[in-house]
């Protein structure tokens, strides 16, 4: 009913929490699908206001019949947006600033977090009736491009790659990155790239998106001061369509999968390190143990604006997977982008890179100790 609809809106925050530069965080919670209808789910995520969601975890004792309430955690975002949430919605609250900071000479990078099933797909790229914010964030900029052409040249670059097995991958245009020169195409392009994702079926799930998709899109213009001197301005975004977050290891334990599953996780793992560094404001922060961290460096830090869109099913049937997320999402929160920056300037040499294949057991550790 639409009296009670929940809206997200981003809304300020008090003083006290805008010292550095914040990393926002958005909680998106998909429809409830048929197989879990079917499946007798209970429905465990609640968003009581536009910025509360409340996670109720049941238990069923003694194979009762009805499902027993337990207990509520409370977690607090920038926005939560329930499952009537539009894609155009979406896409305002959390990525359209970017674009403009994008089309001003900054950087700006939008994350989508979560299990495999979540709805980040659907964020990040959509369908053809409802794209998503990869394909409304260049329309957005094409639009403001041509408002304002007049002010300089602009050349817009695009590029998707798929980090794999902690291998990067082309997904459109091998080689090089492609000079887009308008929008049209960009939905059949980024569906045909999409395609070409590696995913294969594991246990846990039909098919399972394995890898993490990286759109960056490259805006440079040039302009003339008052004295007619020509400045050239390049600002990045950085859309990210991460590979599932649920434990590798819980699906496939013996197979080669296992393998690859660390693999993935490593850039997974590597990207909670490094937020776990920042947030405890350590000097250290190991960006460069894996592709995925090196891929973004110049996208996560100092002048960058960074936005997490943590992707969570209402389903009991994934309630651990959604917990786990929503804690992930919890502790970005805490990130300032300003310690980032200074804390790569300062160590960029100190660390190490782990050479893919080397060191499984140790991962396998630490994954198992992450996950716990
Ligand atoms: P992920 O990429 O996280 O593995 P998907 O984006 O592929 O998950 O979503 C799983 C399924 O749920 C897909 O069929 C998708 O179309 C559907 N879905 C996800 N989010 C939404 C949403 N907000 N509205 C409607 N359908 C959704
Ligand atoms: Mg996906």
């Amino acid at each position: 009913s639409s009296k009670n609809r929940v809206v997200a809106r981003k809304l300020s925050l008090p003083e006290t929490e805008k010292t550095g530069n914040r990393v926002t965080v958005f909680v998106r919670v998909r429809p409830i699908s048929k197989k879990e209808k079917e499946a007798d789910s209970r429905c465990c995520v609640t968003i009581v206001n536009p910025r509360d969601v409340y996670l109720t975890e049941f238990v069923n004792p003694n194979g009762y019949l009805r499902l027993k309430r337990i207990r509520r955690r409370h977690f607090t975002f920038d926005a939560c947006f329930p499952d009537s949430a539009t894609q155009q919605e979406v896409y305002s609250t959390t990525t359209s600033e970017l674009v403009e900071g994008v089309l001003q000479g900054r950087n700006g990078t939008v994350f989508c977090y979560g299990a495999t099933g979540a709805g980040k797909t659907y964020t990040m790229l959509g369908t053809v009736e409802s794209p998503g914010v990869m394909v409304l964030a260049i329309n957005d900029l094409f639009g403001k491009i041509k408002t304002r052409s007049c002010d300089g040249n602009y050349a817009v670059h695009l590029s998707y790659l798929e980090v794999y097995n902690e291998t990067v991958r082309d997904l459109i245009s091998p080689g090089r990155p492609l000079v887009l020169r308008e929008d049209k195409q960009v939905m059949i392009l980024l569906q045909q790239g999409n395609h070409n994702r590696t995913t294969e079926p594991t246990r846990a799930n039909e098919t399972s998106s394995r890898s993490h998709a990286v759109l960056q899109v490259v805006v440079e213009y040039q302009v003339r001061d008052a004295a007619m001197n020509i400045i050239k301005n390049v600002g990045k975004l950085s859309l990210v369509d991460l590979a599932g977050s649920e434990r590798a290891l819980a699906t496939d334990q013996i197979t080669l999968r296992s393998l690859e599953g660390a693999n993935i996780n490593r850039s997974l793992l590597a990207l909670s390190s490094c937020i776990n560094a920042l947030v405890d404001g350590k000097k250290h922060i190991p960006y460069r143990n894996s592709k995925l961290t090196q891929l973004l460096k110049d996208s996560l830090g100092g002048t960058c604006s960074t936005v997490m869109i943590a992707n969570i099913s209402p389903s009991s049937l994934s309630s651990g997977e959604t917990q786990n997320t929503l804690h992930w999402a919890d502790r970005a929160k805490e990130i300032r982008t300003k310690t980032w920056m200074q804390a790569n300037d300062a160590n960029e040499d100190l660390f190490p890179v782990i050479e893919t294949g080397t060191d499984q057991a140790t991962l396998v550790l630490e994954l198992q100790k992450e996950n716990r």
